[in-house]
């Protein structure tokens, strides 16, 4: 049955850093490095040239090498087998990024023109800012960043509020951006959970339906065999593999209305084995089943036109169905069976017309008008068969 699963905790923690790692590498690498080349620009003839470039090296590399650990971790599939690992990794790259802004700020906040200091932090909001979008499908990695990078300003504008006119104003001001912040990351962060887990049960969904869909399938496959099975076992005689008297009936029945439809002729030989109680009292009944295994292929191999059947009719008599054979053609085929037989000269020392065994043959062929049931024929057939048997048997009669 289909239901409605739910992600697990522990996927879901998978998948955010999955997500987190594709949509953040890139944007966290292009918009700090943005940010760095701005904060080189307005600062660079204000603080020693060497600070500058030191500061813009590293955070360069510190940037390189999280956007290396990041595509590692996705490669080696690490956020898989040791999450809380990368979990970690990621929330102190975080920490360290945004301590390394903040830090900046308070070093150039008194050594650099207010205007350039307050261009510098428009550049940190405006990193902070853009960061949300990606960062916040780990919503503590995106608290712990905006902590270590606006928080710290905020404090520290505040503490130094009478150094500069507007310090009070900023700390105020970020104060109240980092809580709407984190309002705002709370919201969006709960929108990528509930995509990252829709996205997830749909996928879970459509491969358990894949599988219910195979095994429904293999199911029919098996249904179709048994049907099959059944069918054959319900018209097939198991000693012989011939068709049993209700296939030969249905078969009769068809070839009728085929005969009164083209207006052909239709013939019927009723075979039946000469003294074959005596050959079981004398060989054993094992014995007798394989002659008569033996007598179903030599009928087989007689009947090589197409349309035409045999069957086991009953015990040691068969049934040969011959359709467009008129009575000419029938008693061939049944001339033909009688030299097979005979031909095989299977050993039969307690029949009493010889020493092997031999078959009576009743034949009837009719062209059919009106009402004619299977019945009726095999009556007719039986009659000559009877009419055989009475006249010595190993011999043909027609009705
Ligand atoms: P007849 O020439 O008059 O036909 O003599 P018969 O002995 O063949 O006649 P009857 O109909 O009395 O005997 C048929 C015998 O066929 C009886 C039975 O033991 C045997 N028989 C019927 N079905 C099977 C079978 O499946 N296997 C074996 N081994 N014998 C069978
Ligand atoms: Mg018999
Ligand atoms: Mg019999």
């Amino acid at each position: 049955m289909i239901y409605q699963r739910h992600i697990p905790r522990e996927e879901l923690f998978i998948a955010q850093l999955e997500a987190l790692m594709q949509n953040g590498r890139v944007a966290t690498l292009s918009a700090h490095l943005v940010g760095v080349v701005a904060t080189v620009l307005l600062f660079w003839q204000y603080l020693p040239l060497s600070v500058t470039l030191l500061w813009a090296a590293g955070f360069m590399i510190l940037l390189l090498l999280r956007s290396l650990q990041m595509s590692n971790a996705l490669v080696e599939r690490r956020f898989q087998s040791n999450p809380r690992r990368v979990y970690w990794q990621l929330l102190i790259g975080a920490a360290v990024t945004g301590a390394i802004w903040s830090a900046i700020y308070i070093y150039a906040a008194t050594r650099v023109p207010n205007t350039m200091q307050y261009m510098f932090l428009l550049v940190i909001v405006m990193v902070t800012a853009f960061s949300v979008g990606y960062s916040v499908i780990i919503r503590e990695y995106f608290i712990v960043y905006v902590f270590a990078s606006l928080w710290p300003i905020a404090w520290w504008s505040l503490v130094h509020y009478w150094d500069q006119s507007y310090n009070l104003l900023i700390g105020l001001m970020l104060l109240a951006f980092c809580a709407l912040l984190v309002s705002v990351s709370d919201r969006v962060y709960k929108s990528f959970r509930n995509m990252i887990s829709l996205n997830w049960e749909r996928e879970t969904m459509a491969q358990e339906l894949g599988e219910l869909t195979n095994s429904l399938r293999d199911r029919n496959r098996q249904l179709r065999d048994a049907r099959r099975q059944l069918t054959d076992l319900a018209n097939v005689d198991e000693l012989t593999g011939l068709g049993n008297r209700r296939l030969i009936n249905k078969a009769l029945q068809d070839e009728i209305n085929r005969a009164r439809r083209t207006s052909t002729s239709l013939s019927v030989i009723l075979l039946d084995v000469d003294y074959f109680k005596d050959y079981n009292d004398n060989y054993g009944h094992p014995a007798g089943d394989v002659v008569l295994k033996r007598l179903a292929d030599l009928m087989q191999r007689a009947t090589s036109r197409a349309g035409e059947m045999v069957g086991r009719y009953g015990g040691e008599e068969f049934i040969l169905v011959l359709p467009g054979a008129d009575i000419r053609a029938a008693l061939r085929t049944a001339e033909r069976l009688k030299e097979i037989v005979t031909a095989e000269a299977i050993p039969h020392e307690k029949s009493q017309i010889g020493e092997i065994i031999t078959v009576s043959q009743g034949v009837v062929s009719v062209m059919v008008e009106g009402d004619l049931t299977p019945h009726e024929i095999i009556k007719r057939a039986d009659n000559a068969l009877y009419k055989a048997k009475h006249e010595g048997r190993n011999r043909i009669c027609i009705d």
